[in-house]
């Protein structure tokens, strides 16, 4: 009889061991509460880590942009440009406080906000006289977008930017942390990140009085007073102490976590890197990428695959693997949104939708779990073009 073979999975939680010595440490001190020693430390931690002058810890990646956009006033009627190749989260919140989301394609090199784009979005913008109130740029995959470029533009039009760095916490653009170029920027701790808290975010910016609002804001503003007085909408986004002292432990292995996965990509790279029609990710001189998912396209002709195919062969030798972001001005609930394409001829992100996968990548994954994974992709390889192989 054939054992079901174990499940790979795309980013599993990845534990170091010393995560329990601070939740012991929380237990024995009754520290259960949201706030704490556990939080204060976690956000002096992380700024250190990255450079910025202060962090502040939320309960998820989602609401430190949702508090972002609170702490530039964003609002019903206001523009946000935001990133179309990721994950539903960046703009989620644009929707929150009552904004409306203009999405902005990729460039090749990157894969992230093409500033092509982006120039024309601010030319038309401006054109109608209604200027974004902030930018959203995303740093898919641990791959810093073309900052230089981006915040040219935005600082032309003064005009803010966060950087959505929920996927990118480690990795470097000409030597700074991804997340500390712009106005704010944001990392999540979700469970499939490359750390993680089970759920929680954070808020990093230069902006220490910024960021004292935003723990304000996120403890439901409440004002200076004997009672309970509340004179602006706050939320309920703290990060719990508990799980801050998880993140902390996590921090500890950032850096051997990064290692783990960039070596997982190259081992990738090295097994398909020489075939016709697959092409990885790139990674921009001057940047380091801590290589979250390993991403790749497959031309289906040159490869003689249909990636539906290999994607039903990862999932019947039960390996979970998938195709990349779908672009969020394809999504439905975001139907009649403005996009601007790279070119006028060319939409990057839809290609890269139509043509990408991501591989298991977590920074547990084990050389013979690697090779499983490996051995499957090469099998469907080629099955199109030459079904004798
Ligand atoms: C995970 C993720 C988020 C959201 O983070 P949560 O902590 O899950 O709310 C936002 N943006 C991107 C690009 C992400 O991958």
């Amino acid at each position: 009889m054939m054992m079901a073979k174990e499940r790979i999975f795309l980013s599993p939680p990845h534990m170091s061991g010393r995560e329990q010595f601070y939740i012991d440490e929380a237990f024995e001190t009754n520290w259960i509460a949201p706030l704490g020693p556990n939080v204060d430390a976690f956000e002096r931690e992380i700024a250190e880590y990255t450079g910025a002058l202060g962090a502040a810890a939320l309960s998820s990646g989602t609401a430190a942009i949702h508090i972002a956009l609170s702490l530039l006033n964003i609002g019903p009627g206001d523009r946000v440009f935001c990133s179309s190749f990721t994950f539903i989260a960046s703009a989620n919140p644009v929707r929150y406080v009552g904004a409306e989301p203009v999405f902005i394609d990729s460039e090749p090199q990157t894969w992230n906000m093409s500033p092509e784009a982006l120039e024309r979005a601010f030319e038309d913008a401006d054109r109608e006289g209604r200027l974004p109130k902030a930018v959203i740029v995303v740093h898919l995959y641990g791959q810093s977008a073309k900052m230089n470029e981006i915040l040219a533009v935005c600082n032309r039009y003064e005009v803010p930017v966060i950087e959505d760095a929920a996927e990118s916490l480690g990795s470097t653009y000409e030597g700074k942390a991804s997340g500390t170029l712009g106005k704010f920027g944001i990392y999540s701790f979700n469970g499939n990140k490359i750390i993680t808290t089970s759920g929680g975010g954070m808020i990093v910016s230069d902006d220490e009085e910024a960021l004292s609002r935003a723990r304000f804001l996120a403890t439901q503003a409440r004002d200076q007073a004997p009672h309970y007085q509340h004179s602006v909408t706050g939320y309920n986004y703290r990060l719990s102490n508990l799980l801050a002292g998880v993140g902390r432990a996590q921090l500890q292995v950032l850096e051997e976590r990064m290692k783990a996965r960039r070596t997982i990509f190259e081992n990738y790279r090295a097994a398909f890197g020489e075939l016709k029609g697959i092409e990885f990710m790139p990674e921009l001189p001057n940047t380091r990428s801590n290589r979250w998912l390993t991403a790749l396209t497959i031309d289906e002709e040159e490869a003689a695959v249909k990636i539906s195919d290999l994607l039903q062969a990862l999932a019947a030798d039960n390996i979970e693997a998938r195709p990349l972001w779908k672009p969020l001005h394809l999504q439905p609930v975001f139907e009649g949104s403005r996009f601007y394409p790279h070119s006028e001829t060319l939409s990057v992100s839809e290609r890269l939708f139509q043509s990408g996968i991501c591989l298991p990548s977590g920074s547990s994954l084990s050389l013979d779990q690697q090779q499983r994974v490996i051995d499957c992709i090469r099998r469907s390889l080629g099955k199109v073009a030459n079904p004798a192989r």
